[in-house]
């Protein structure tokens, strides 16, 4: 009889953090006692059997009941993923994805990227042996072009579908189609490959379905019916239920505390000043727990991030016991489990978030909330074919699921920061993101599935015909599509396969042409993140002579390029200069952390963008495009601006506002930008936001004649 070893002895690589084995062993009992206890173990047994019985299945839960975090592992457990098959849930988020699945990994007691894994756009830690995967419903939607039948996958859960991101909207119509053939593949897809033989092709009203080109590709396995499963933390399950045809919903019931809300009693006009007093009302009267404020974006958090440490330092030494972290969702990953570590004792947490915190992440020890009543939303005007980002008021249900976070594991108080007579005023829910944004995207990828007939793609919610007309115009102008609306060859396949913008993805392959794709590599990848730059408002003057040295007259584009070109000189140097040194990665990190501070950089930006363009160069260096640098030549480089960038162009008008040519809007340069008193006569842009104005950001000079002459199609009969 030898004694049996406990499992977790043979697992040494339970976690990275905890080496200690009796810590390892402390922690790993307390995290068993936090599973047990959730609203969702109670239901384990029937919830499987529930998906076992249901090929579509709605689970509708209070946030934080443990839905996203358990379900997968049920159904791993109850033999979900035999043959080697995969569970794939999809969140709207990034950072959703990447907290979620370290958790899991850690539950589970094995290494990230082994059993459990996650893939978002320009990160994937998954492996052959991953079984539970989280990723973004962007990332789904892009494996369908490899995978249309996705086949890797026994169970597909769209986790927070509640959200109605346009990507989730557009993967649920993809799911049903999918779903759909998978279970008749078995029977009919015999039968239809004979069809086809016959026809050439199929036609929608043959295989019941939209045309996607699934069936074209005829695989000789047959596939196992795939499971769907819906989540959603709102209570209206109805919707989804209708749309997959009457599909069962389950509700798992939460806990939930009372949650006293206080309003102000006038307007704020300073919603971060007004937050940050609010902070300090707390951390000074209120009893131990921790804040979490709801912000916009990063630039938000960022400012209040410094504020608070300002403000800490004119506090009593007793007094400053309060810790910021922040996140949001391009937060380096490293950064981002920081929210779910306790506070040292005796001190408090603030938490900074987006509404990422809203729902997708549950974050532990909360007991107040701060919620000024804003989100960034995207706005699409069909008319003009415009996208901005808007700063607009929250929906009631989202103000609802804000304060309720403050209520999970006891009391809790919300502070919201506006009056209460203006909660009554509040929209009752957000509307879909499909019916507020720019769809040449998910165009563009509906089209490289095989899914000619968008108007008739069986959408939850359509979105409005004119948005749909003016999104294919946009790719038609880009060169995307042909005169048939079908995707162009090569470009329109190229754009396709790009994980980016569709104007980025054209840019890109202008730029090869123009022997400038070294410097629109760099201009894409610092393009895509949120400010590079950060200007403080209390040393705007030390953040103009700093800027000083990398700005260029012609532009934005320009200074980003030359701000990316000073890392990699000063990297450059450093390494040189280190190179007999122990640790040279630890150093040079240490080296461009400094030299951010001293010039107003931020460096979460920099080092993500830095992580983007070498993504990107892969990419594009697998399409085969030539990849090579104009050198000083920035005239070519601005040239290429205005030809990959025409429909974002935009005149000066006398007054010293702008006009955009494609739409006829009025914008003005932002303070920000480079230009902004210079204002040249003719300039592309890369952004609209609109605020009590309508700025365009990111912004280069260009001459007014090389529109027509190089879009002419779109230029030749403007003028
Ligand atoms: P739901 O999806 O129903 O909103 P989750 O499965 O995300 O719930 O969360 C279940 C529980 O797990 C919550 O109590 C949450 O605080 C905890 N949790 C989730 N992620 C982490 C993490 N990374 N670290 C610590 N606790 C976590
Ligand atoms: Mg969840």
């Amino acid at each position: 009889n030898r004694p049996k070893i406990a499992p977790q002895t043979l697992k040494p690589n339970f976690c990275n953090q905890t080496r200690n084995n009796n810590n390892s062993f402390a922690r790993r009992e307390k995290i068993k006692k936090q599973r047990e206890s959730l609203p969702i173990a109670s239901v384990k047994e029937r919830l499987i059997q529930e998906v076992k019985a249901h090929d579509i299945l709605i689970i509708v839960g209070e946030t934080g009941s443990g839905k996203t975090t358990q379900l997968p592992q049920f159904l791993y457990h109850a033999g979900f993923c035999r043959d080697g098959k995969v569970i794939g849930v999809t969140q709207p988020r990034r950072v959703a994805a990447v907290t979620v699945a370290k958790r899991v990994a850690e539950e589970c007691g094995v290494e990230l990227g082994q059993r459990v894994g996650y893939s978002i756009r320009f990160d994937d830690k998954t492996s052959n042996s991953t079984r539970i995967k989280y990723m973004t419903d962007g990332l789904l939607l892009r494996e369908a072009l490899l995978d249309p039948y996705l086949s890797r996958y026994s169970v597909i859960i769209v986790d927070e579908a509640h959200e109605r991101t346009v990507h989730t909207d557009v993967l649920l119509g993809l799911l049903k189609d999918v779903q759909n053939v998978r279970s008749k593949s078995a029977i009919s897809h015999d039968n239809i490959a004979d069809k086809k033989a016959k026809n050439g092709s199929l036609n929608e009203k043959e295989n019941g379905t939209q045309s996607i080109s699934f069936l074209k590709q005829c695989p000789n396995s047959q596939f196992p019916p795939l499971k769907l499963i819906i989540m959603s933390a709102s209570l209206d399950a109805r919707g989804f239920s209708e749309y997959f045809g009457g599909a069962k919903a389950v509700h798992i019931e939460g806990r939930q505390y009372h949650v006293d809300i206080l309003y102000t009693v006038n307007p704020e006009t300073d919603y971060l000043n007004a937050a940050l007093i609010t902070i300090f009302q707390i951390h000074l009267e209120e009893a131990p727990g921790d804040i979490l404020v709801f912000l916009t974006g990063q630039e938000d958090i960022e400012t209040v991030e410094r504020f608070v440490h300002e403000q800490l330092l004119k506090l009593p030494e007793a007094n400053r016991k309060l810790l910021t972290v922040p996140i949001f969702s391009s937060l380096p990953s490293e950064q981002q489990m920081r929210v779910f570590m306790p506070a040292p004792p005796g001190h408090r947490k603030v938490i900074l978030a987006t509404n990422i915190a809203e729902t997708s992440v549950t974050i532990p020890g909360i007991k107040y909330v701060i919620d000024p009543g804003f989100v960034k939303a995207r706005s699409y005007d069909p008319v003009k074919g415009m996208e901005s980002l808007v700063v607009i008021p929250t929906s009631k249900a989202q103000a609802l699921q804000r304060s309720g976070r403050a209520g999970r594991e006891g009391p809790g108080k919300c502070f919201r920061l506006y009056p209460e007579r203006e909660f009554e005023k509040l929209e009752d829910s957000t509307k879909p993101e499909i019916k507020r944004c720019n769809l040449s995207n998910v165009i563009l990828q509906l089209k490289a599935l095989g899914v000619d007939d968008i108007i008739g793609f069986d959408f939850m919610e359509k979105p409005s015909r004119a948005a749909i007309i003016k999104s294919l115009e946009h790719l038609f102008l880009l060169g995307a599509l042909t005169d048939e609306c079908k995707l162009s060859d090569p470009v329109g396949h190229q754009m396709a396969r790009l994980p980016l913008d569709p104007i980025y993805s054209k840019a890109l392959i202008v730029a090869s042409q123009f022997n400038c794709l070294e410097e629109m590599l760099i201009a894409v990848a610092m393009l895509s993140v949120e400010s590079i730059f950060y200007a403080p408002r209390e040393k705007s003057e030390e953040w103009k002579t700093a800027i000083k040295c990398f700005s260029s007259p012609d532009g934005d584009h320009l200074t980003l390029i030359n701000v990316y070109r000073a890392v990699d000189e000063l990297l450059e140097k450093k390494r040189v200069e280190l190179s007999n040194e122990k640790n040279l990665k630890g150093k040079s990190e240490k080296i461009l952390r400094k030299w951010c501070k001293e010039n107003f950089i931020n460096g979460r930006s920099l080092r993500h963008a830095r992580d983007i363009h070498s993504q990107i160069r892969g990419h594009v260096e697998q399409m085969g495009l030539r990849i090579s640098s104009c050198g000083d030549d920035m005239l070519q480089f601005r040239r290429c601006l205005a030809a990959s960038f025409f429909l974002n162009a935009a005149l000066k008008q006398p007054e010293g506002t702008y006009r955009a040519l494609s739409s006829g809007q009025t914008v003005q340069i932002h303070p920000f930008s480079v230009l902004f008193k210079s204002k040249p006569e003719c300039v592309v842009f890369n952004e609209l936001v609109q605020t009590t104005n309508k700025y365009i950001r990111n912004v280069t000079r260009i001459d007014y004649l090389w529109l027509t002459e190089l879009a002419p199609h779109f230029y030749a009969n403007q003028s």
